[in-house]
């Protein structure tokens, strides 16, 4: 695996890649990684010629700066993970190379998707999330960029923004991956303590039970009962649960036929925010 650190140096190595036709697949990331990271570069490279994955942890998307100061760091077991995967190139830039001095973001309009969910409690984070990966697909120019389900929203968005900027990328979603007992993983899984990692799978249990309600009940009705679960949990606080079309991101009613719907739920133990989806059936 190669690293590049400056993207003066990258761009010297796609010349090369891009002679020769090479399609690239492109994995951004915030380091930390795990099986769920994996997953989507095992996907890519199924696909691609080239897989780059970028380690950068942008400082525009945190709306809570101890948020950022606490992500976890871990390059070194990283760098392993990568070459057991036989990722090929690995970017990792510091803040000044991807913004010079100017720490800020670009600001979008992704058609309301953005006003939805996360971006109803994390000001400012897809302006950040925008920015960050429109700046890392005009240096990567990859043919394909695979982000995860697990960050649904995300995903939409970075959609929308491809279509509306017209860059020349396919987005592939990817499957959530997620540990045996059913927790998403998370780079932020790790900053859990012992025993509120031991009762995490209490919220894809929550997940799994909505699904099933969502047969014969409102989403209303389901939305009270989740609230009131989380109520009386003696370890994690519900931020938001809800349940959106997944096209619009907005919290639905009454289901229609031949849409698609999700469940969506943010969870803080102490002060780390963990969040979760899944899939529902109409
Ligand atoms: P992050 O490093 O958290 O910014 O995540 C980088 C990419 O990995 C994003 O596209 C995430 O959606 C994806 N990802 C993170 N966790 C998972 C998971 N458990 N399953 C699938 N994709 C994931």
């Amino acid at each position: 695996m190669i690293i590049f650190k400056k993207k003066s140096e990258l761009k010297i190595y796609l010349q090369n890649i891009k002679a020769y036709k090479r399609t690239i697949g492109f994995v951004p990331t915030m380091g930390a990684l795990h099986k769920g990271h994996l997953s989507l570069i095992q996907k890519a490279k199924k696909k691609n010629d080239i897989v780059i994955v970028s380690i950068f942890v942008n400082p525009t998307q945190f709306d809570k700066k101890e948020d950022l100061i606490k992500y976890p760091k871990t390059l070194e077991n990283d760098s392993k993970l990568l070459e057991s995967v036989d990722c090929d190139v690995l970017f990792y830039p510091s803040v000044e190379e991807i913004y010079n001095k100017n720490v800020v973001s670009d600001a979008f309009d992704f058609d309301g998707l953005e006003h939805q969910m996360e971006g109803k409690f994390r000001e400012g984070h897809f302006n950040g999330v925008g920015t960050i990966v429109k700046t890392l697909f005009e240096i990567v120019t990859p043919n394909r960029a695979y982000f995860g389900q697990k960050d649904f929203q995300q995903l939409q968005i970075i959609k929308k923004m491809v279509k509306k900027h017209r860059i020349n990328v396919k987005i592939k979603g990817c499957a959530i991956y997620r540990e045996d007992d059913g927790l998403a993983m998370s780079s932020r899984n790790t900053r859990l303590t012992q025993e509120q990692r031991e009762a995490a799978p209490f919220i894809y249990k929550t997940l799994k039970t909505a699904r099933k309600k969502f047969g014969t009940e409102n989403a209303d009705i389901i939305t009270k009962w989740v609230e009131n679960r989380f109520k009386k949990h003696p370890l994690f606080k519900l931020e938001y649960f809800t349940i959106a079309d997944e096209k619009t991101l907005e919290t639905i009613k009454d289901k229609e036929f031949g849409k698609k719907y999700r469940a969506f739920i943010a969870v803080f133990a102490e002060d780390v925010r963990l969040i979760d989806n899944i899939r529902l059936k109409n």
